[in-house]
Order: C-alpha cells, then sequence, then structure tokens
C-alpha cells in the first residue's frame, strides 16, 4: 500500500525519468496486446492497390504475426470469423481535437471555466466513439486545454481509457488573437485563464520557446496556426498569422528533437511559407494554388483536407447558433476546398485523411470518404489515404497503416465492398486494436 504523498512523488519522479526520451521518440506502448485469427472474407491490406481475396489472419502479443491464404491447421488463437466481411488496417485519422466537440462552437468561452476533469471526460467519450467508428491511430491536433490531450494519451497508453493510439500537439503556436487563441470579442487577453494560452507567442524567439516546451512536455508532434482559421473570432482563413521566421522558429525545434511539424495554413500564401519553412503537413490547405502544389510535392509534404464536414457544419452550425462569423467563413472555404482537394490530387500531391473532427461529432469521420472519392480518388485511393500514406506522413510506417508482419495487429472489418461502395466505411462492424476486440460483430 502506497500513500497518496508517496504515489504522487512517485509518478513526478516517473515523469521526470521519462522526460528526455519522450522528447526524442514518440511512445511506442502496446496496451491492449493479445492475441487471435480472423478470417477475412476479403482482405485490403492498406499497401497493395489490389485486394488480396480470402485471408487468415493471425495477430500475436498485439502483432500482425502471419496472414495466410488458407486455415491455419492449427490456430493456437481462437478464430473471429469475418468470413462475410472485408478486412481493412486500423484507420488513421491525421486530424482531429478528440477533447472537443461542435457545441461549444456556440460559445467559445465556456472554455474558460472548464477544468481539467471537465476535458478528459469530454475526451473519454470522444475517444471511445472515435475508436469504435474505426480509428485505432489518431493525431490530436492541439487543444484549446494546455496538455489535456496529453494527459488522455497516457491514459489510454495506460489501459485506463478505450481510445485509439494517440500522437497529440500539446497546444496550439499561435498569434495573440490567432486562430488558436481563445481571445472572443469584449474579452481581456489577461482575463482568460493562462493554461489556455500556454503556445501563443509573439516573436520567433517567443514561438522557438514555447515550441522547446512542448517538445520537453512530452508533444508528439507540434502544431502550428500560420493563417487565420474559420472557427475563431477574427483572422481571415486566407490571410497569413504567423510569419515566415516564426514557422521556421518551430520547425527547427521540431526537427531537432525528430518531431514532425503540422502547419494549419488555409491560405495560398501560408502555405507556401509554411512549405518553405520545412512544416510536414499542411492542415486545411483550402486555397493552395499551383505553386503551393509544386512546393508540396517537391517537399513530400502531406495534405490534410477536410472535405468531409462543410455540409454538416453549414447545417447544424446554424442550428447550434454559431457566431455568424464562423457560419461566413465555413461557408466561403467548404467548395474551394473541395475543388483545391480535386486540384492537389490529380497533380499528384500525397493527400492524408484528416478530418477535424471536434467541429463536427466524433465517430462520423467515416464520412469524409465519400468526398474524397467525389472529388477525384479512387477507393482505394481513398483508403490508403487513411492507412499506408498516413503512416508514412506520421513517420509511424514500421508501426501502423498495414495488415503485414511486424505491425500493431489493429485492423477493421466492414460489410460490402468499400472500392465499389465507399461508404461501407462510415459503417465499421468490428474493431481491433493491437490484437483485442473492442467492437465485434453484433455489438
Ligand atoms: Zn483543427
Amino acid at each position: 500500500m502506497i500513500t497518496t504523498t508517496q504515489k504522487n512523488a512517485l509518478s513526478l519522479l516517473f515523469v521526470l525519468l521519462l522526460q528526455p526520451t519522450f522528447a526524442f521518440a514518440a511512445p511506442d506502448p502496446v496496451p491492449e496486446a493479445d492475441g487471435l485469427l480472423a478470417h477475412c472474407g476479403t482482405l485490403i491490406d492498406g499497401r497493395s492497390d489490389t485486394p488480396r481475396g480470402e485471408a487468415w489472419v493471425s495477430i500475436e502479443n498485439g502483432r500482425f504475426s502471419r496472414i495466410d491464404q488458407t486455415a491455419p491447421t492449427d490456430p493456437a488463437s481462437p478464430v473471429l470469423d469475418l468470413s462475410d466481411l472485408t478486412c481493412l488496417p486500423g484507420l488513421i485519422e491525421m486530424h482531429t481535437h478528440i477533447l472537443e466537440g461542435p457545441e461549444e462552437l456556440t460559445d467559445l468561452t465556456a472554455y474558460y471555466d472548464f477544468s481539467l476533469e471537465d476535458n478528459l471526460e469530454a475526451g473519454h467519450r470522444y475517444a471511445l466513439a472515435t475508436l469504435r467508428s474505426g480509428i485505432t491511430t489518431a493525431r490530436n491536433l492541439g487543444t484549446y486545454y494546455g496538455w489535456a490531450g496529453r494527459e488522455l494519451r497516457e491514459e489510454i497508453e495506460r489501459g485506463d481509457a478505450p481510445g485509439p493510439r494517440l500522437l497529440v500537439a500539446g497546444y496550439y503556436l499561435t498569434i495573440p488573437g490567432g486562430g488558436g487563441d481563445l481571445l472572443a470579442p469584449g474579452v481581456d487577453e489577461a482575463d482568460i485563464p493562462p493554461h489556455l494560452r500556454l503556445g501563443v507567442s509573439r516573436t520567433p524567439t517567443e514561438f522557438a520557446h514555447n515550441a522547446q516546451r512542448a517538445v520537453d512536455g512530452g508533444a508528439d508532434v507540434l502544431k502550428v496556426i500560420a493563417s487565420g482559421a474559420v472557427l475563431a473570432y477574427g483572422g481571415e482563413p486566407g490571410a497569413p498569422e504567423m510569419s515566415p521566421a516564426e514557422i521556421r522558429a518551430v520547425v527547427e525545434v521540431a526537427h531537432a528533437a525528430g518531431l514532425k511539424v503540422a502547419a494549419h495554413a488555409h491560405g495560398a500564401r501560408s502555405i507556401i511559407e509554411a512549405i518553405e519553412a520545412g512544416a510536414d503537413t499542411i492542415e486545411h490547405a483550402t486555397y493552395i494554388d499551383d505553386e503551393g502544389i509544386r512546393l508540396a510535392i517537391e517537399h513530400g509534404v502531406g495534405l490534410s483536407m477536410d472535405v468531409g464536414a462543410g455540409d454538416w457544419m453549414i447545417e447544424q452550425g446554424r442550428l447550434m447558433g454559431w457566431p455568424d462569423e464562423f457560419m461566413r467563413k465555413t461557408i466561403e472555404t467548404t467548395q474551394v476546398q473541395r475543388d483545391n482537394f480535386r486540384r492537389a490530387h490529380e497533380a499528384g500531391v500525397d493527400i492524408v485523411f484528416g478530418t477535424d473532427a471536434g467541429i463536427y461529432p466524433h465517430g462520423m469521420a467515416g464520412m469524409q470518404f465519400a468526398f474524397m472519392v467525389e472529388y477525384g480518388m479512387t477507393p482505394m485511393e481513398a483508403i490508403q489515404a487513411a492507412t499506408s500514406v498516413a503512416a508514412r506522413q506520421l513517420g509511424w510506417a514500421d508501426r501502423v497503416g498495414a495488415i503485414e508482419p511486424g505491425l500493431y495487429g489493429d485492423m477493421v472489418a466492414v460489410a460490402g465492398d468499400p472500392l465499389t461502395d465507399i461508404s461501407v466505411m462510415e459503417k465499421v462492424s468490428v474493431v481491433v486494436k493491437g490484437g483485442r476486440l473492442v467492437k465485434g460483430p453484433g455489438n
């Protein structure tokens, strides 16, 4: 039996011990580490351009161990019968806000009063909904409450809460009043709780300092708000907010620590500046022009374009009473982003599956696949955007994104053929994470 004081001292020691390693390597835990043998009617492995047909997928100690075309004669694990389903790798969501929901967009100042416990309580519900929708890995690109995402990540890693494997940004690196700041009309900056503004920075030096603090605190990725945002007071999506020198200051800190930088950039100029400064993925990329497309290809930068959410936002945002400014910016950016998704894809840019979940309810991300296909991807390309291509852009190609020996045993199954009807991805029947069934046929 240990006392609370001893426990606190121990966890502090634990945190201190882990800091240096966390700064250089993303966590590599397999909390759900079990085994099973799945009999799949059809297998889409995430990497091959054609499905493999019937397959028996073995998972041992949380990782795929073998894939056979015939039933193993002496299976070591119980057989999960998915013979009337299509199996795919667990899906990767490159852009979520897993502790936040659309209700708060009616009045962002609600965050001023939320405690860490409030945030985590919401996070638990959203993480479960996300996992059950088939997303087994998610990149949490910012929370208003600094470090709330890290707490949730650690709970999931310990097995204390169900959810996807999380990579977290810690907090938004943003200018005062920028897209990641919670400054609202009529509010004095000094009245906003400091835990909501850990990444608000004014100069390249300050950005570098706050980026380093994020790295030291255990961020897996850094998030910069390069241009204006849609769902924020003030700022226009097409206009730059951070300067090239400020973006570069963050990139230098992140890359020195082996972390990637996700740059929120709607505007054509901010997209170019962020790529030239070394950002690894461009989030939204709404107004990307030919030069931005050329640079993205040249630098191997991935675009995470949330082309699925607009219709829901326009319809439901109005019903929920979102501010007029948010509605106007949503309407202005929805169609142009979809058209530019088509252009960027046709040109050959890496496009990943990133939906900005949180601006619409968690658990619905699968709806974006149909939009990715409507705007030019083949169904297989849309699936790979959420599996092998996303894994490569995460730097986790050796862990997730494909069904092949050695990778985490993360797998989903859907009824029907997603290659002829991509909308089946909205209704994932089975979810396996690390070899453990987290959603099964019938539950
Ligand atoms: Zn976002």
